[in-house]
């Protein structure tokens, strides 16, 4: 018997091993097996079991690491394709395939000891007073572990083992599994009767799965609009069928109130196990415990951010992407997957199907909607029967006249704060920078203070005193004068706003309410984001301010006013995604007002109101938005009218790396003069010319046959000699440019 083997260490090639015949029962198509190489030993995942060697010398497997067939066959498959689509060595994919609690031989079972109560002997033994009290207390409890019997009644293992002795009890050592969310009371919940668009859509996922063959849909459902009951009832439709489900969801919204859903309906009671979490707030232990629920088969449903795209769940009849257009579900380093993507090639070749979700879907996906790729469905109303929240624009250009500067919050919006705040209504407020002030400039001579390690101004904390680069995490000091030597003007000022700024103008402005920033800065234990809101949702805060990690998923009843204090700020961001991020933002922002019963207002402070991202989000119009971004798409050729694929290449010498982008450039431009439909631009400057010391040129090819263009680009960029200290990222499908 022979194993073909990619090794867990970066050489590139697939080596043959003969299986040992004392082996041949334990090695199958995704074990893992201890093997060796030259003079050492290594890991590898044994891809495929050929008939014939590729070499006649070969070495024997020492031995098979683990449970036996680890990684399923189909998950290996998958991280084939994707290792040739997204042109990355083999065994980085599997590195990504298997996480490292899982892979590691030291994360293992955790082992407690429990004490069983026995039968009682015959003729009774008899006992101290206190080793009666513990045994009275035991007995009415039969099966308990060890620890809580010393916790609780402050005794020794001795004295317990001494109980042992006399046969009353048997101590013995049970596999404990770690449960992150034991400390969590769920209580079931029931299905709810759905509305006619929710059993439309719910009707056309069950038939498709009911066909057995792979299908895609889009579920466009504005925020409130139902989608999470039509998964809930899909994925229980999936379980009645024999098969398992895989979730996903934006790491950012993995919050406990996102997994108790999926809990209370299908893993409280005896059916504890039946959810399995992948995320990487857990610890190694009970990533190690989650995984192999899920691939034992006990958990059934696996719930978890892009990664969890690789659950061992088998059979599988269900993906659903939650907010498919979140870009977190992009990888960004290699290889650089896209989950999405990745969800709809393992349906197809399961033959599983799978519901992308979104309120603003991504350009790609509502474009393969509309050639007919994808099924669409739609939910244009919110379940719950509330309105849309009313959404006005406040034009910040007419707000400076007339004033000094340009005030930070409009006079409308400071009304409706005060307003908000007398109803004992609760405010959310929103910034996209964190940070004081977004860069210290000199009026004088216009000098920016730069980081000098990125090509991206220094931002200011006011809490550290501080200038911060928010690429690198350099630190300096804040001048006093201008640092240009011709100049030295101590007129040297902060300009742009931040969410410290903006926290400093609400206690100036509210000193009465109780305010809370939330953003990297305040969030210092990993247990702090939680707390913040869970002080909203009691009502202990009454105005949340934060960036993103506020915007998404989250449900607060009293909110009933969302202001975005700077709309432009990501339109400004050079990316022809730009408009697209900013129009998904707006409205993901003001789907979190209004969520209970008193209707909810949004005010949009921007610079540029009448902006077709900002418009079209007022009036919560998707496809009018689409329509116009498609044009814009289709014109300058970006996707979805075509895919991308960016050649980085970055170096710490600007003009040898400039240099050596322009001979990539040709050679790809000769070795590729064949391929037909394919453009090359560049090599250009990246957006962000120097991060973390490397100056960064970028190759751009554009094709409507990104698998074939892989497939030759992947080994014309590994042949491609590069001087010592210089390095090209390939980047297929890119989420940023
Ligand atoms: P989405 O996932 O689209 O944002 P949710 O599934 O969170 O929407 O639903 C919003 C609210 O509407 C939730 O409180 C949910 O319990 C409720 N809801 C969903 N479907 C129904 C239904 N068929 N009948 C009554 N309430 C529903
Ligand atoms: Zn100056
Ligand atoms: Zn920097």
């Amino acid at each position: 018997m022979i194993a073909r083997v990619t090794l867990e260490i970066s050489v590139g090639k697939e080596f043959d091993y003969l299986v040992p015949e004392a082996l041949e029962g334990d090695v199958r198509i995704g074990s893992r097996v201890r093997i060796p190489l030259g003079k050492r030993r290594v890991m590898g995942v044994v891809t495929g079991l050929p008939r014939e060697a590729s070499v006649s010398a070969l070495r024997e497997i020492e031995g098979v690491v683990g449970r036996t067939n680890q990684i399923t066959a189909r998950v290996l498959d998958l991280a084939r394709w994707m290792a040739g689509y997204y042109c990355c060595p083999v065994e980085a994919a599997l590195k990504c395939v298997l996480p490292d609690a899982v892979r590691k031989e030291r994360e293992k079972w955790r082992k407690r000891l429990h004490v069983k109560v026995l039968a009682e002997p015959d003729p009774f033994p008899s006992l101290t007073p206190r080793q009666r009290e513990i045994w009275e207390w035991m007995r009415k409890r039969s099966d308990v572990p060890m620890q809580r019997i010393l916790r609780h009644l402050s005794t020794t293992a001795d004295t317990v083992r001494k109980l042992e002795k006399l046969g009353l009890v048997q101590v013995i050592h049970e596999i404990h599994e770690r449960d992150p969310y034991a400390e969590e009371t769920i209580l079931p919940s029931g299905k709810l009767d759905l509305n006619p668009g929710q059993k439309e859509a719910l009707d056309r996922i069950l038939a498709a799965c009911e066909s057995g063959e792979s299908r895609v849909f889009l579920l466009h459902g504005v925020t409130g609009s139902g989608k999470t009951e039509v998964y809930l009832q899909a994925i229980d439709h999936c379980l009645s069928r024999g098969r398992g489900a895989i979730v996903l969801v934006p790491e950012i919204s993995l919050t406990p109130q996102t997994v108790e859903r999926f809990k209370a309906r299908f893993g409280t009671g005896a059916n504890q196990t039946l959810v399995a979490v992948l995320h990487s707030h857990l610890s190694a232990g009970e990533r190690h415990d989650e995984w192999h629920k899920i691939r034992e088969g006990r958990a059934r449903i696996a719930i978890g951010a892009r990664s969890a795209v690789f659950a061992p769940v088998d059979p599988l009849g269900l993906i659903l992407v939650d907010e498919e257009h979140e870009h977190s579900y992009k990888q960004e380093d290699t290889p650089r997957y896209h989950a999405r993507d990745l969800s709809v090639m393992r349906a197809s070749k399961e033959g599983a199907v799978v519901v992308l979700g979104s309120a603003t879907p991504s350009m790609e996906s509502y474009h393969h909607a509309r050639s007919g790729k994808y099924t669409l469905l739609s939910l244009a109303k919110r379940a719950d029967a509330k309105t849309l929240p009313i959404v006005r624009i406040v034009d910040m250009r007419t707000e400076a006249r007339g004033e000094k500067g340009i005030p930070i919050l409009s006079r409308k919006l400071k009304d409706a704060i005060h307003k908000r705040l007398r109803e004992r209504e609760q405010v959310m407020l929103f910034l996209n920078r964190r940070g004081y002030a977004s860069s210290l400039q000199c009026p004088l001579c216009g000098h920016v203070q730069g980081c000098p390690n990125c090509s991206i101004s220094l931002t200011f904390h006011r809490s550290e005193n501080r200038l911060l680069c928010h690429i690198c995490g350099h630190r300096e000091g804040s001048p006093d004068r201008c640092p240009n030597p011709e100049c030295r003007s101590r007129e040297i000022r902060l300009a742009g706003i931040g969410t410290q700024r903006v926290e400093e103008i609400l206690i100036k402005l509210f000193s009465k309410a109780r305010i809370r920033r939330m953003d990297s800065d305040t969030l210092r234990r990993k247990e702090d984001y939680r707390i913040y809101l869970n002080e909203f949702r009691t009502g202990k805060t009454d105005i949340l301010l934060g960036t993103q990690m506020i915007a998404k998923g989250l449900h607060f009843p009293n909110v009933t006013l969302v202001g975005i204090v700077y709309a432009d700020v990501s339109l400004h961001i050079p990316d022809f995604r730009a408009g697209e991020r900013t129009f998904q933002l707006l409205t993901q922002v003001a789907g979190r007002a209004g969520r209970g019963d008193v209707e909810g207002e949004v005010i949009v402070q921007a610079f540029t109101p009448f902006h077709p991202a900002i418009q079209h989000a007022r009036k919560h119009d998707y496809a009018g938005f689409y329509q116009q971004e498609i044009e814009f798409r289709e014109e300058f050729s970006y996707p979805p009218a075509c895919r991308l694929c960016v050649l980085t290449l970055r170096g710490k010498d600007e003009q040898q790396t400039s240099r050596l982008a322009e001979q990539l450039h040709s050679e790809i431009e000769s070795k590729l003069a064949d391929f037909s439909d394919l453009t090359i631009s560049g090599p250009a400057p990246a957006v962000l010319l120097k991060a973390e010391t490397y100056f960064r040129y970028q190759i751009l090819l554009r094709t409507n046959r990104m698998g074939a263009l892989g497939r030759r680009l992947a080994p014309l960029v590994r042949g491609f000699k590069l001087p010592e200290g210089l390095r090209i990222v390939i980047d297929v499908d890119p989420a940023n440019l």
